[in-house]
């Protein structure tokens, strides 16, 4: 090691310690943020090499036990989108059996939502269905179609709405040619949101949802310490681009909004009745770290 690379070093190590101990001493440093130190070394054409650890862990770092790999997990087959992938909770796969063994009414009770041709079609009184599971931050996928038969218009015309944790709606209309709100159409956190673009298929096609959700954290006393977060592809399109939710998405009148309430860290994922008969199929669920 030569001499200026050892000065290097020791300067770089004493900037490291000065930097560190300053943020801590004046309580700012940031947890949300990724802890970047640097160590210069020697490499092995003689020139000073700058090594990088985020939090701890050395960039390229070989050993599994410092940087385990990631878990393999199989696709779904090639070409058929959305299909589930090994790690998934399927929630509706098109049979019987999976609403028998996923599904409920609100009350705990066999839901009235019906099978049509392979897919779970919304009753009108039915009320909403829901998951027995119970889930926290999640990917979700999950296939809509609005009906064919077109009826109403505005918020009446294929109205439902996927709900995670049974409370923040995402919303389910026939948004083809149908002028509503921005914060109600297909895409929408509800009253909070309007998607980023309108990628609505036409009524009776089937559409994809697939929503990243991170639910928001409560302290003791219930007051919010991070908020919800939705990333949402739909029909494959970036509707919703790391959103953070300012509030709840219930309605409470014609402009108002609803706040956040606190609630436990997993509850089950639901649809909603609004009336009109939307269909879904092919629902997973993959639940994520908070
Ligand atoms: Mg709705």
């Amino acid at each position: 090691m030569t001499r200026s690379s050892i000065l290097n070093r020791q300067t770089a190590l004493a900037a490291l310690i000065l930097s560190t101990s300053t943020l801590v001493s004046h309580g700012q440093q940031d947890m949300s943020k990724p802890v970047i130190t640097t160590e210069t070394k020697v490499g092995p054409d003689g020139k000073d090499v700058l090594y990088m650890y985020i939090d701890g862990i050395k960039v390229h770092e070989t050993d599994v036990s410092k940087q385990p790999l990631p878990p393999v997990v199989t696709p779904g087959p090639a070409g058929v989108l959305g299909a589930a992938p090994s790690d998934a909770v399927v929630l509706f796969d098109g049979t019987e059996k999976s609403i028998a063994e996923n599904w409920t009414d609100t009350q705990g009770q066999p839901t009235q939502w019906k099978m049509v041709g392979g897919a779970l079609e919304s009753v009108k009184k039915a009320g909403y269905i829901q998951t027995k599971q119970s889930f926290g931050s999640c990917q979700v996928h999950i296939e809509w179609a609005s009906p064919a038969n077109v009826e109403g218009d505005g918020q009446g015309r294929g109205n439902s709405g996927v709900f995670l944790m049974g409370t923040y709606e995402v919303q389910v209309l026939d948004s083809f040619q149908n002028v509503t709100y921005a914060d109600g159409q297909a895409g929408a956190l509800y009253g909070r949101k309007p998607p980023l673009v309108n990628v609505c298929r036409k009524p009776g096609e089937w559409q994809t949802y697939d929503i990243i959700f991170h639910r928001p954290l409560f302290d003791a006393a219930g007051k919010v310490t991070r908020r919800a977060t939705f990333t949402i592809l739909h029909n494959g399109v970036l509707i919703q681009d790391h959103v953070a939710l300012s509030g709840g998405t219930g309605w409470m009148g014609p402009h108002a909004a609803s706040e956040y309430k606190p609630h436990p860290d997993k509850a089950p994922f639901a649809m909603q009745d609004h009336g009109n008969p939307v269909r879904f199929r092919n629902i997973w669920i993959r639940e994520l770290k908070d």
